[in-house]
């Protein structure tokens, strides 16, 4: 089982889209595959085709210990993936997160007794560097970073770095970061390109050779909760999310 958190404390920044698309295309190629969603937004959830309004149980209960992933997990009717779901009930985990023991280590201990049930574990974290990203932190072997390729986004990439340098240096000595995926690609913009090349130059090949253009096929998918792999598989956005699927697939054996 190859557990990887989604992370970057900006938001807005592809991570959503990346966890439902790359859940979804690896389930389409035969892996058996968990979307844990840690924001409280439950946009993942949505995303894949769950009503974050229906829950009876979610991530929040398995967090606080008052229920297990088999209680907890539902399916992705779209994307044929199991959820572990969430919504607003996990604003409040944080706050009642800071009594309990071991606070930073509750997803870990969660996941672990299903080792043998999953090949790849993906876990949305929300736009911030608290308890909750902490615990998928905790609960990863890797961290993948979307990004766009902004004047800024360097400048933001060096905070999570950190983080995940100390979570490796004090909490969780299998982290590393997986690579950083280029999204929301303008092809035409020059600034793209060249910020681009400046991530190839200082990350070297911790940069996905894929890379996810500006896709309006993407965005609308979540709206009809179908995960855009399989809304419009023609589509370049779903393509590339494939294409993704298959570089993990690889790059998991050299791990
Ligand atoms: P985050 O989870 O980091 O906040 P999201 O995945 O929710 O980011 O993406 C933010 C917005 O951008 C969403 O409306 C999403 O549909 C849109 N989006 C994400 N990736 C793409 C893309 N490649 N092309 C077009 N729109 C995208
Ligand atoms: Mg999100």
């Amino acid at each position: 089982m190859h557990i990887f958190a989604i992370a970057n404390q900006k938001g807005g920044v592809g991570k959503t889209t990346t966890t439902v698309n790359l859940a979804a295309a690896l389930a389409a190629s035969g892996q058996r595959t968990l979307l844990v969603d840690l924001d409280p937004q439950g946009n993942a959830t949505m995303g894949s085709g769950v009503d974050k309004r229906g829950l009876e149980k979610s991530v929040y209960q398995v967090l606080l210990g008052l229920a297990s992933l088999v209680e907890a997990r539902t399916t992705s009717p779209t994307g044929k993936f199991d959820l572990l779901p969430a919504n607003r009930d996990l604003a409040g985990a944080e706050v009642e997160m800071v009594e309990l023991e071991r606070r930073e280590m509750r997803l870990k201990e969660a996941l672990a007794p299903h080792d043998a049930d999953y090949d790849f574990v993906l876990i949305d974290c929300p736009p911030s560097l608290s308890l909750l990203t902490l615990n998928g932190l905790c609960a990863a072997h890797g961290v993948v970073i979307p990004m766009q390729c902004e004047y800024y986004a360097l400048e933001g990439l060096s905070d999570l770095v950190n983080t995940i340098k100390k979570v490796h240096a004090n909490l969780n000595r299998d982290l590393k970061i997986i690579g950083l995926l280029r999204v929301m690609f303008d092809t035409r913009a020059t600034l793209g390109h060249q910020v681009s090349a400046e991530l190839e130059q200082h990350f070297g090949d911790k940069v996905f050779k894929t890379i996810v253009p500006r896709n309006i096929r993407l965005a609308e998918a979540p709206s009809y909760g179908i995960p855009g792999v399989l809304f419009d598989k023609m589509a370049k956005g779903a393509q590339a999310y494939q294409a993704f699927a298959s570089e993990m697939i690889e790059r998991v054996k050299t791990i």
